[in-house]
């Protein structure tokens, strides 16, 4: 029995742990108490990691797929030369649109990503596809507009605000904010602060809520606006925030100010008194916060609901101060800025050859990917920690694309769905078997980071991600697989100014050859990481995303405890990140040095964005959804035990083994159904059996499903209902393209025999 400090990989939270190992297994696990933001805090999910790394369906050696379909292993110097040969030749033949990415990185493996992200840049592709795709870039857009960057990404001070707005989201299942049943638990005992939940269903958080706005899905729009055009016809909006802060102001004013506020609640099917209440709330408010999640990123309007929420904090005032909204930092920049109006050498930013789509934030939504397969010209694809044809819109779609691929290779640690349709599949090292980190380090002031060590060896014959594109690269033939000269700085005894002698070396490197510029991950990797301690070779590219964060931040970095000066200070931190096991506090700002991180030229916030201003004025004479299916289901739902795609074992769950489908009594009672009876639940798209779980505490003619069932064990039959069997691709919003997952309009009945 050992006792080590790893994270939770189950949420984008990825609270510390302490865990006391037993050989080769999780014998205990519970909250690490010296992780500097979680402090202890985990929820119930963490508990059953070990579903999670010791589980039948691992995968332990590369496999190939034979002309029968059944697959066989093969070594992994085999697997990889004939990848790089057919991947080289489909780029030769056919160009780098031929190409695509998908995945990368799921809920706490992002270490991976500064190799992996090379392998599109090889193959002069920029289609990437990736799950943040279907459901925040609707947010990034916004944010690129309003805040200069669309990777100026918002965060929620939960804690310190007087006033918190729960929009479509449950954080008490779904977490997403700092220790969020301790936050929600505070908010419910001081009678001096005010909670407010928008959602269809009196979800747990519902429950803890002084107002409940139990709206009808798909209203979040008009709902927002009429919060909004109740704060500004009754003139309480924040004036001198405006002025001082913002543009655009008077364009917006205008719309609003013509917003039909009774018609908007009705629509909604709120009480107008109750709606009246939360905006006078939130614009008195000393300190107030709006969070939000799927539940309006993924239905009607999502691209508008992301512009409408940001506005509810803007127009009073709370952004950039102590219990409001604000931005952060990233260390791991794990999305970028690709604003469709930008060009590139004279040409507009790389389309889609189908749909003609662009890249958001550096990434494309999973609901085209099918049709760009099937149409457009995508001839290999490469997956990795991600289950398309699961977790992505339209699983047929995906299934029938999937055939005609001339090249499909799945990076992962378990057979997946996807990998049965691969090729190749390469196994990877479990995220508790290798050097680890999450770029889901979205804190303000404060942030953090924590890279994760190995708790056990790797098992079987599985790689890193650093090791599996570093060889893939080198038998592609774009890196050379020995760079002496670097490899003989690197070697050097540490020093405080070391690491720059050897960035200086590999800047030489870059100039002689701007090529080699693509990988210098994989060239960091092969030369500095072979000298990192215990083995952290993965870790290297940390180096010059330290130095970069700090000299981007370097009082907020020395606030945090790093000493150093200029030329010191980002290898210090670097160094405090690999001696950490607990994580380690990265920079601390002051509130008002958010306005550091707005990327407007003018540094102001720019509230009139024309798209978004006609479509909010075309909610008006928008009719609602009125189609031949009776209920509206909200896919998706984070429940008590699921987690994504993460633990296919399905004993890991307690309870709810087959993902019940929840409906209001008296809408099963009309269908003469009752608890647990088996029903289908059928959309234009397709349809699953799925038992049924009475819940008054849905809205009548809404029904929920929960994700991350659906998966084949041991080669059994899919685990629960596959929800994206009846999911649409075309189902989604016509700007970022987020599929409508929380408005999938549906019929259910009585399941035959
Ligand atoms: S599931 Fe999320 S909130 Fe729960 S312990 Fe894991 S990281 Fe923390």
């Amino acid at each position: 029995m050992r006792t080590e400090t790893t994270a939770c990989i189950l949420c984008s939270r990825n609270c510390g742990l302490e865990v006391e190992l037993d050989g080769e297994r999780f014998a205990r696990i519970r909250g690490d108490a010296k992780h500097p933001c979680s402090q202890g805090y985990v929820c119930q999910k963490a508990a059953r990691l070990d579903y999670y790394q010791n589980h039948d369906d691992r995968l332990t050696r590369p496999l190939r797929r034979r002309p029968d379909g059944e697959f066989e292993p093969v070594s992994w110097d085999a697997a990889l030369s004939d990848i790089a040969t057919r991947l080289n030749a489909i780029r030769d033949e056919h160009g780098g649109d031929a190409f695509a990415f998908a995945g990368g990185g799921g809920q706490g493996n992002h270490l991976g990503a500064p190799y992996s992200s090379q392998l599109p840049a090889a193959m002069g592709s920029r289609f990437v596809y990736n799950s943040l795709a279907q459901e925040k870039t609707g947010d990034f857009w916004v944010n690129g507009r309003l805040f200069g960057r669309q990777n100026c990404h918002g965060t929620e001070d939960v804690e310190h605000a007087d006033f918190v707005l729960f929009i479509g989201t449950n954080p008490f299942q779904a977490h997403g904010i700092p220790n969020a049943r301790d936050a929600l638990k505070a908010i419910r005992r001081d009678p001096t602060r005010t909670m407010v939940v928008v959602d269809p269903r009196r979800t747990d958080t519902a429950k803890m809520a002084d107002v409940h706005l139990q709206l009808r899905p798909g209203t979040d729009a008009y709902l927002m606006s009429a919060l909004l055009a109740i704060v500004v016809q009754n003139d309480l909006h924040d004036r001198a925030f405006l002025e001082r802060r913002c543009t655009g102001f008077e364009q917006l004013e205008r719309v609003l100010r013509d917003v039909p506020v009774a018609e908007y609640v009705e629509r909604a099917g709120v009480d107008p008194a109750d709606v009246e209440r939360v905006a006078r709330g939130l614009a008195a408010a000393e300190s107030a916060t709006v969070r939000i999640d799927l539940g309006i990123q993924q239905t009607l309007h999502s691209t508008l609901n992301s512009y409408l929420e940001k506005l509810l904090f803007l127009i009073t005032g709370n952004f950039g101060k102590r219990g409001g909204n604000n931005l952060h930092t990233f260390l791991l920049p794990i999305i970028g800025h690709t604003d469709e109006r930008d060009v590139i050498d004279g040409k507009p930013l790389r389309r889609t050859t189908h749909h003609g789509m662009f890249p958001i934030a550096g990434l494309y939504p999973p609901a085209i990917l099918p049709d760009e397969i099937l149409h457009g010209g995508v001839r290999a694809i490469f997956v990795e920690s991600c289950n398309p044809a699961v977790s992505w819109p339209d699983s047929d779609a995906y299934e029938q694309a999937f055939e005609k691929l001339e090249l499909l290779v799945v990076v992962d640690v378990a057979l997946t769905e996807t990998a049965r349709f691969a090729d190749y599949v390469l196994p990877a090292s479990s995220q508790f078997e290798k050097w680890e980190a999450t770029g889901f380090n979205l804190e303000f002031p404060d942030n953090y980071f924590h890279l994760r060590h190995p708790l056990f060896p790797a098992k079987g014959d599985t790689l890193p991600e650093a090791e599996i594109y570093t060889r893939l690269l080198e038998k592609m033939g774009v890196i050379p697989d020995r760079f002496p000269g670097l490899e003989r700085l690197a070697r050097l005894e540490p020093a405080a100014t070391r690491h720059l002698v050897l960035l200086a070396k590999l800047a030489r490197t870059f100039a002689k050859d701007r090529e080699l510029s693509k990988y210098g991950a994989s060239i960091l990797y092969r030369t500095l990481g072979k000298h990192l301690p215990d083995g952290a070779a993965a870790a290297a590219p940390l180096l010059v995303l330290a130095m970069r964060y700090a000299a981007r931040y370097p009082q907020q970095v020395r606030r945090a405890g790093i000493d150093g000066n200029r030329l010191t200070l980002g290898g210090n931190l670097f160094r405090a990140i690999l001696d950490s096991r607990s994580g380690v506090t990265i920079s601390k700002h002051e509130y008002d040095e958010v306005w550091d991180l707005v990327q407007t030229a003018d540094g102001r916030i720019h509230l009139a964005i024309s798209e978004m201003l006609e479509e909010l004025q075309s909610l008006r004479h928008t009719a609602p959804p009125n189609g031949e299916y009776p209920f509206v289901l909200l896919a998706g739902e984070r429940r008590s035990y699921n987690a994504n795609q993460i633990y296919r074992n399905p004993e890991w769950r307690k309870i709810d083994p087959n993902g019940a489908m929840r409906m209001h009594p008296e809408d099963a009672r009309e269908l003469g159904l009752t608890q647990d009876d088996r029903a289908t639940c059928s959309s234009a798209t397709g349809s699953v059996e799925v038992s049924v779980d009475l819940d008054d505490g849905l809205r009548r003619g809404v029904v929920s499903l929960p994700h991350g069932y659906g998966m084949r064990y041991r080669g059994g039959p899919p685990q629960g209902p596959q929800i994206n069997r009846i999911t649409a691709s075309a189902s989604c919003d016509p700007l970022a393209k987020t599929p409508y997952h929380k408005h999938v309009p549906v019929r259910i009945e009585r399941a035959r025999g």
